[in-house]
């Protein structure tokens, strides 16, 4: 074939495909996953080649690809297939994927990388092998001392890192020559590696704790899934010890030298798990996510792209699935029934669970998903027998899950037993656990200091001038701020509609909870952990590891400290409202009001002392409080699958959600309309809306949303051109221009 011309991603989010020509001077060299300059619409960009061909397009002013920019591709084979997916899925550009799965372009060329010289084992060697090398080398006790000393600092038997030369001739105080005869007589060899500025080098490591005979059996139950099902799914209690079986499966694949992905909802967690994680496996962990500067996330993708079959283990977030891996095995996806792993905004709008199936799947690797309260979805699947299922229903060393103490707030209140927003059975429970100098948390889902003011007389409520929203008052900076578009203002005087001056805060969130704990406990050493105490790159080490040390009683957060997070003295946690998480309008919220309560449980009590939680409450007999106090998982799974059957809701449907968004409320309502109608030409009665969404104002933008419900069993790729039929419609009408239409698959 000749390479005649090159279809190119672009980093936008036009629709349609872009081909270029390749000039004489690179055809031949050039190969998909390199990245080039090109011009378009007027300005240079740079692109992705996907794919070389030699079909000419059908429009004739066809530009030629002006340079490319490095010999070897930027993206592997994998990673582009990976794209392509998410972008035919979640109905977006592969412009979009790339702008979210490259390191952009400026980091790159900023990007000097740091390499020095190491000292590895030429081939691999058996214990017996190596008994027999240094055997050997008796008669050259220098030499002997060398490979004794690599054998302490690797790791080996258990791992194979490659140790600093530097490192190695310091601890053997030995010289470069003895070093060489080793290197002559084929032991060692000399590789330039990227020093790491993300982990700590020489780190002596732990073999794997011995397991239970329930992890025991829950390994053996998974691998035997392994052998004819892609997908386990690991239904374990909180505290169970599933990260101890993670830690098994994983130290197997690296002993074979492959890539391991393990993935987490949060940042946050990622602090304590690493810790855990590098006892074992040593540098060849690295974490991935969003707070790394430019030069350690270009160095993390370099270590995955040059992993030369050298175990690897990479903890992540959602976008380490972009990462260019070449020898992946195993994807580990914890808590994967989160609703963090769904990217809301911008596309592509993926989920990072089911990418990492994805991905899994393309590199032929296999899946583990783990969960104290699995997703619906997930669960489903396992019943279903598309997924393998494992179930650990004992805390690790028969530890008893904690005892649940419903505390009624309306109760409380009318008998005026209520200290601030405090019920009698908290207040007694953390004094308790502070007079054992034991550790509390307590967690509210709201930050700042009260959702919204209110004006006493007329009921007047100050909102965002941007988004239909209410301000939340932030007492530390003395502001009212938009939590949708971050836009500040300093709290009015007066109302702004009768003048009163009579304005209150109203409702609690946790800046607010940190102020009148101090006040009834002024004794306690109280904390807080939420996206306002955790700006700057490591506040989420700092917080985690002064409650760790004890130098914290109690540690007031939101969702942030909710999930997976290992304390050993931590005995009491408070459920400050479960009120507000009951009661959001939408079909997950039982679901996730279970799991999010579920989650807050489990910290408390995974050692030796017992653990209690308070959930303080209006409506004691809520089924989904009921189902909590039982830590009821399977009740509160049949529950809504039911519902969720009857009504015609995931897993038993696909959703498909748009949000149609103008500037000019009017035009919107037309448009809207209008979409709506096409879509129902198309899809008749599986179109609801459009209607107008819970917050219908954001950042100036009008919003309404329509909702496609689509049969499962039925094509989703066909559904999709439809979909893009009724678009294409919509685009071509007067005015479209100022109309903007997000399409989101599969939305949280
Ligand atoms: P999960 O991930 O299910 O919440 P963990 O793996 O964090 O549970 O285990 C809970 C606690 O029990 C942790 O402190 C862990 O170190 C300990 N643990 C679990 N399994 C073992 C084991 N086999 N040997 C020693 N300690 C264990
Ligand atoms: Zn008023
Ligand atoms: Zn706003």
């Amino acid at each position: 074939m000749n390479q005649e011309y090159a279809d190119i991603i672009l980093p936008f989010s036009v629709r349609g495909k872009f081909t270029y020509r390749i000039p004489g001077s690179i055809a031949g060299a050039l190969k998909p996953g390199m990245r080039v300059r090109v011009h378009f619409a007027s300005r240079i960009s740079s692109g992705i080649v996907i794919r070389i061909h030699d079909t000419q397009p059908k429009h004739d002013k066809i530009k030629e690809i002006i340079s490319v920019f490095d010999n070897t591709p930027a993206v592997n084979d994998t990673q582009l297939k990976l794209w392509s997916w998410i972008a035919e899925y979640y109905m977006c550009t592969e412009g979009e994927v790339m702008k979210a799965g490259l390191l952009s372009e400026k980091n790159i060329d900023d990007y000097k990388q740091r390499t020095e010289a190491f000292v590895r084992l030429l081939k691999d060697c058996s214990e017996k092998q190596m008994h027999e090398m240094l055997d050997a080398l008796k008669k050259a006790p220098k030499q002997c001392d060398i490979l004794a000393n690599w054998i302490r600092m690797s790791g080996y038997p258990d791992s194979m890192i490659s140790v600093k030369k530097s490192d190695l001739l310091t601890e053997s105080r030995s010289s470069v020559s003895v070093l060489e005869s080793l290197i002559k007589k084929k032991v060692f060899e000399i590789v330039l590696l990227p020093v790491s500025r993300t982990s700590p080098e020489r780190i002596k490591t732990e073999t794997p704790q011995l397991l239970s005979q329930a992890q025991d059996k829950a390994i053996t139950s998974i691998k035997e899934h392994f052998l004819n099902k892609e997908i386990v799914l690991l239904h374990g209690v909180t505290s169970s010890g599933k990260t101890e079986i993670y830690i098994h499966l994983i130290d197997e694949q690296l002993k074979k030298g492959k890539q391991v992905l393990y993935l987490l909802p949060e940042i946050a967690l990622t602090t304590q798990i690493i810790q855990r994680l590098k006892k074992h496996f040593g540098s060849s962990t690295d974490v991935y996510h969003s707070r790394l500067n430019n030069g350690e996330r270009i160095e993390i993708w370099d270590k995955v792209a040059s992993s030369r079959r050298h175990g690897q283990l990479i903890l992540g977030v959602r976008s380490s699935v972009f990462l260019p891996f070449n020898n992946l095995s195993l994807v580990i996806v914890d808590e994967e029934h989160d609703g963090s792993y769904k990217q809301q905004d911008p596309a592509p709008r993926y989920n990072g669970r089911d990418t990492a199936i994805m991905l899994s799947n393309i590199h032929g690797a296999k899946t583990l998903l783990g969960s104290a309260s699995p997703s619906i979805e997930s669960y489903n699947n396992a019943l279903s027998g598309k997924y393998g299922l494992v179930e650990l229903s004992e805390r690790y060393s028969q530890i008893r899950l904690p005892d649940i103490i419903i505390a009624n707030t309306r109760e409380a209140h009318k008998r005026k037993l209520m200290v601030s927003h405090f019920t009698p059975e908290l207040l007694n429970a953390v004094d308790d656990a502070l007079s054992k100098e034991e550790q509390v948390i307590l967690f509210q889902n709201r930050r700042g200091y009260s959702p919204y003011i209110e004006c006493s007389e007329c009921g007047w409520i100050p909102v965002c001038v941007q988004c239909a929203v209410n301000m939340t008052y932030h007492k530390g900076i003395d502001r009212l701020v938009c939590h949708y578009c971050g836009f500040t203002m300093r709290p009015p005087h007066n109302c702004g509609s009768c003048g009163s001056s009579g304005l209150i805060t109203k409702g609690f969130g946790t800046e607010k909870i940190e102020d009148e704990i101090r006040l009834v406990f002024p004794k306690a050493r109280v904390a807080r952990m939420d996206q306002d105490t955790t700006r700057s790159k490591n506040s989420f080490n700092r917080i985690i590891k002064s409650f760790e040390n004890r130098q914290i009683d109690i540690l007031i957060g939101t969702q942030m400290i909710s999930k997976g997070l290992d304390f050993e003295n931590l005995t009491i946690v408070g459920i400050l409202n479960a009120d507000n998480i009951l009661n959001f309008p939408d079909f997950r919220s039982h679901e996730r009001s279970f799991q999010l309560m579920e989650q807050v449980s489990g910290r408390a009590g995974r050692r030796n002392k017992p653990g209690k939680v308070i959930i303080q409450t209006s409506d004691p007999s809520h089924k989904i409080i009921r189902q909590v106090i039982r830590h009821d998982y399977k009740s509160m799974f049949r529950l809504q699958a039911d519902e969720r059957k009857t009504f015609n809701y995931p897993p038993f449907c696909r959703i498909v959600r748009f949000e149609i968004k103008h500037k000019n409320r009017g035009q919107l309502v037309i448009f809207a309309e209008k979409f709506g109608d096409e879509l129902k030409k198309l899809f008749g009665k599986r179109v609801l809306g459009p209607e107008e969404p819970l917050i219908s104002r954001v950042q100036l933008w009008y919003i309404k949303v329509i909702i496609l419900k689509l049969e499962k069993e039925k094509s989703f790729s066909q559904a999709r051109s439809l979909i893009y039929e009724a678009m294409k419609h919509i685009d071509s009408e007067k005015g479209a221009s100022s109309l903007r239409i997000n399409v989101d698959v599969d939305p949280y």
